[in-house]
């Protein structure tokens, strides 16, 4: 599943560019609100509408939570870095150029490990700091595009939004290795809390870079570029029929042309958007409004030391507690259900009894009622009261899903208070179990027979008899204990 992508000797070369809007309390360059949803053009100024003579300052929270992403990518952070401009005319962006880095960028040369199955390692060439663009919201076209639209307007609340570009090297060999690159790089920023990374509200944008090549073969093939994927998902069923693409081309004998392309997720198709330009296209040059950024090895070294626990990290405490390792990466990458996990472990005081919960009961009622796991009514400290109590023999597995289901019923409820009201303590005193399983067999003869005549299997439905006439309450091993016992005498 997480292997390479192969196909008519040809393999998969996938590389990404994934832009994470910061959520820093003002934009990029000047003090307005860096805000998503309000009334088009209210957050905007001299210096994001370009009016001339208006300078640009640097917001030191941006760099600040640029260099914290780049240490969790492991990458190198240069005492000194850049901004240049990036020229390019459109109307989206009102100085006709964009502040970006170019060859001095703040964050270089990192790695970042994506650890399960097939675990792979994934370089960063570089994360750079730059402004985003103002939004453009084309009317009367297909679906907000641009193609076959009456006009368009721009809303520049969004021009000089802080953007961190992530890129990396073309090492991912599947749509699934971009999936799972992805999926736990989004989940590092968001532990970190630079960006809540919403890929439906655009704050994480992934664009993806694609080529084949014969297998084996060190060079690349000529790539296309996949433009802004909105969610996970999609990105990997882009590449998907991207690379089917190109495999029909090149089988067919033409030749890939390097292009920017979109993927259209409700039709499955692509289309072109333009040529893809060169660096040199944009004539670059070193911004003159702005000083470079400065590093301090101490203050690195001290936001180094204050990184919460990142998802790679959390994913090796909790494979290291025993945990396998499907729960640990869901675990990993899933911020809330983790922080929950943690707390109900730490109060129940077992891993894999905690995490046999989150994974079972707990995830189908947040799944059934489409709640994160901070909002379920069933918090750490009630679930563990009812765990105690399975822990400890009071109740069997059976009634503690009826008493998970009146905890998520009434809130007021707690799970000592339903056993006790609803009489599901169980049966395990040796009596009363007798009594039942003594009834039983004396109701039936004929399977009594069987199992003594060695059909072994029998024993299943007696168990079932007894559980069914305890209320469901019967202690099950105690029960099988004594059904054996009785039938062997
Ligand atoms: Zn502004």
């Amino acid at each position: 599943m997480s292997g390479g992508w192969q196909r008519d000797g040809y393999e998969a070369v996938i590389g990404l560019e994934i832009h994470v809007q910061l959520d820093t309390a003002s934009k990029m360059f000047c003090a307005c609100p860096n805000r998503f949803g309000d009334e088009p053009n209210t957050n905007v100024c001299m210096v994001c509408l370009a009016h001339p003579g208006a300078l640009p300052v640097a917001n030191a929270e941006a760099v600040r939570q640029s260099a914290r992403v780049g240490l969790a990518l492991g990458c190198r952070i240069p005492a000194a870095s850049e901004f240049s401009r990036k020229q390019y005319f459109y109307p989206d962006s009102p100085k006709a150029y964009q502040i970006s880095q170019y060859d001095q960028p703040l964050c270089a040369e990192g790695s970042f490990h994506v650890p399960g199955e097939g675990a792979f390692t994934v370089r960063i060439t570089r994360a750079h700091l730059e402004e985003d663009a103002a939004k453009m919201i084309h009317a009367g076209g297909d679906a907000g595009r641009i193609q076959g639209s009456a006009g368009s307007v721009v809303d520049f609340n969004r021009a000089g939004t802080p953007l961190l570009e992530i890129v990396t090297e073309p090492d991912l060999r599947s749509p699934e290795q971009a999936r799972r690159f992805l999926t736990l790089l989004r989940a590092t920023v968001v532990a970190i809390g630079a960006s809540d990374c919403d890929m439906e509200k655009g704050s994480l944008r992934a664009d993806a870079n694609v080529s084949i090549r014969p297998i084996g073969s060190a060079g690349y093939g000529t790539k296309t570029e996949l433009k802004n994927m909105n969610s996970v998902r999609f990105l990997a069923r882009g590449i998907e029929a991207e690379l089917e693409r190109q495999l029909g081309l090149v089988l067919a004998g033409e030749e890939v042309r390097q292009e920017t392309l979109h993927f259209d997720p409700a039709t499955g198709g692509l289309t072109s958007l333009r040529s893809k330009e060169e660096a040199h296209d944009y004539r670059y040059f070193p911004e003159p409004d702005l000083l470079p950024v400065t590093q301090d090895p101490d203050d690195l070294a001290a936001l180094a030391g204050q990184l919460p626990e990142l998802p790679v990290a959390r994913f090796a405490r909790l494979t290291g507690a025993g945990l396998p390792e499907a729960t640990a990466l869901l675990l990993a990458t899933e911020v809330e259900l983790a922080a929950y996990y943690d707390e109900l472990a730490g109060r129940v005081g077992d891993a894999k009894v905690a995490a046999n919960w989150v994974m079972g009961e707990l995830q189908a009622h947040l799944n059934a009622a489409g709640i994160a796991a901070d909002a379920s009514p069933v918090t750490p400290a009630r679930l563990a009261g009812l765990v105690g109590l399975v822990v400890d023999g009071t109740i069997n597995q059976t009634s503690a899903k009826e008493v998970f289901q009146a905890l998520v019923e009434d809130p007021a409820a707690d799970a000592a208070g339903v056993v006790e009201a609803r009489g599901l303590a169980q049966v395990g005193d040796a009596d009363e179990l007798g009594a039942i399983v003594d009834g039983v067999l004396a109701d039936h003869p004929e399977e009594v027979a069987a199992f003594k005549g060695g059909r072994e299997q029998v024993i299943g439905f007696l168990v079932g008899q007894c559980m069914k006439a305890s209320g469901g309450r019967a202690d099950a091993k105690a029960l099988q204990a004594l059904l054996r016992e009785r039938l062997s005498a």
